[in-house]
């Protein structure tokens, strides 16, 4: 006896079972079981009516001679006070009446009366009558049998001429055998068409769809050997532009965004290594250097500022790193507040007067209109301070910078200029790339990681900022931030 909880189990597996079976069906199987199905239908529906069609004919002939022969008979009657009288005596003694090898056709006459009587019958019937039935007072036909054997018989009422009462009925009926042999002959031979018809069909209809679906399993197949290893490999597409050609073009496409994916993650895990590696190689060549053998205080001093100074580039690039990493995650969303970005630049400014005062530089900020933006204030803070950072980094000594904000009626435009080296026409696109800096030797000078304008980059596009670099015709490079107004 099953538990509860082991009967619920058991109904479960059921129905996973059940559930599965019709999933696990493939497309082949469906199409050519459901095309099956559509066809059958039809067939039975239209082999129905080809049976039904020749039945009616069969009865509709053989009725049509009886009621012929029948009338005949009625004619050869005359009704009498006394009784039936037989005018055509040459009628009854027609072979077909008389005997039974030769298409034999059977009459008998009843006379009605309070107890109906048979009045005569055809030689052929010998000591057999056949059925009838006083009731009917109108033409009818219907299957009977003498002795067992079937028989298809009309039975037609003959009329008093004065009292228009039933005076008689003549009957009379044709064996039906040969035709319900043809009938049932009919009905074996459509039945087996059917059944082989059906299973031909379903055995062309597998193969078609199987051909039809060959394409797809060469679509899988390939779709299940690209790994890693070989994501530039891609699908064949078919000549036709048919479905398996827009799935095939569909999964390539795929196919695409993820290896530009990958190959990105790839060369950025592979860049960061690179700049983590560098300093850390430097550090160790130096304190290695250092402790063979013991040196001046001051040699001892310079060579401890040097790795400090590496290991503050190593720790911002890991700060810069992070960022990214935490402004990448899907989860993330910005903190969108309105504020005044002219307080942000001050904060900004302020980090960075040492350097401009260091460098002689001469910052003007313009002021054209209001200022209030709506965007996230620590992200805009991080965004100005890595373009007026490199404005000043790449500014030469007593240089001049200059700081614009306008606004249109839903934008404030801010643009940060410099009169600086500017950037190679053919590597300007490029500057917002993770870890692209675009000349070494001059950056070598400037210390960087190449990950600024990529992170201005991110943060512009999570907020709804547009963010524009380009050379400036006297020298020198402009950014501009076009930011959505309060
Ligand atoms: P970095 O840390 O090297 O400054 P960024 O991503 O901020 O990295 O900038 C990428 C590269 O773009 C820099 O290496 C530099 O060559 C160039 N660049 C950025 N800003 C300026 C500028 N104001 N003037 C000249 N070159 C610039």
């Amino acid at each position: 006896m099953l538990f509860a909880k082991d009967e619920d189990m058991e109904n479960m597996r059921r129905r996973a079972f059940f559930r599965s079976f019709g999933r696990d069906i493939s497309i082949r199987s469906r199409v050519s079981g459901l095309f099956l199905m559509v066809a059958g239908s039809l067939m039975v529906v239209a082999f129905a009516l080809i049976y039904v069609q020749v039945e009616r004919d069969v009865y509709n002939h053989i009725d049509e001679e009886l009621n012929e022969e029948a009338g005949e008979f009625v004619r050869g009657l005359q009704v009498t006070e006394n009784g039936i009288l037989f005018k055509d005596q040459a009628e009854w003694m027609e072979r077909s009446h008389v005997a039974v090898d030769f298409y034999p056709k059977f009459v008998q006459v009843v006379a009605a009366g309070r107890v109906p009587e048979i009045a005569r019958r055809s030689f052929n019937l010998f000591s057999d009558t056949l059925r009838y039935d006083p009731s009917l007072d109108n033409v009818a036909f219907y299957n009977s049998d003498i002795s067992g054997a079937s028989v298809r018989q009309v039975q037609v009422p003959v009329f008093h001429k004065e009292s228009a009462g039933t005076a008689a009925w003549v009957v009379v009926a044709v064996p039906l055998e040969e035709s319900l042999f043809v009938l049932s002959d009919l009905r074996t031979v459509l039945f087996f068409s059917l059944s082989v018809i059906l299973i031909i069909l379903f055995f062309v209809t597998r193969v078609i769809a199987g051909k039809s679906l060959a394409p797809l399993e060469k679509v899988i197949d390939t779709a299940e050997k690209i790994t890693q290893e070989n994501l530039d490999e891609r699908i064949g597409l078919p000549a036709n532009k048919d479905e398996i050609y827009r799935l095939s073009s569909t999964i390539n496409s795929l196919l695409d965004r993820l290896q530009a994916v990958y190959t990105r993650e790839k060369q950025f895990t592979a860049d960061a290594s690179h700049e983590l590696k560098t300093p850390l190689a430097s550090i160790l060549g130096t304190l290695e250097v250092l402790v063979r053998k013991p040196r001046e205080p001051g040699h001892y001093k310079a060579r401890i500022g040097f790795c400090i100074d590496e290991l503050k580039r190593m720790s911002g690039l890991i700060d810069q790193l992070l960022l990214l990493a935490r402004y990448d995650s899907d989860t993330f969303r910005p903190d969108i507040n309105v504020f005044d970005a002219k307080g942000t630049l001050a904060v900004v400014l302020g980090r960075v007067d040492e350097q401009i005062r260091e460098k002689e530089l001469d910052v003007r900020v313009r002021d054209e209109g209001s200022a209030m933006v709506r965007a996230d204030a620590s992200m805009l803070e991080i965004m100005l301070d890595n373009i007026v950072v490199n404005a000043v980094k790449y500014s030469s000594e007593g240089g001049s910078v200059s700081i614009v904000f306008g606004n249109s009626s839903d934008r404030v435009v801010c643009s940060v200029t410099d009169a600086g080296p500017g950037i190679a026409a053919e590597k300007i696109d490029r500057v917002f790339e993770r870890f692209y800096r675009v000349d070494e030797s001059r950056n070598s000078q400037t210390s960087g990681t190449g990950l600024g304008l990529a992170i201005v980059k991110k943060l512009a596009d999570i907020q709804g900022i547009a963010v524009h670099l380009s050379n400036r015709e006297e020298g020198g490079t402009t950014v501009i931030l076009d930011i959505p107004a309060a």
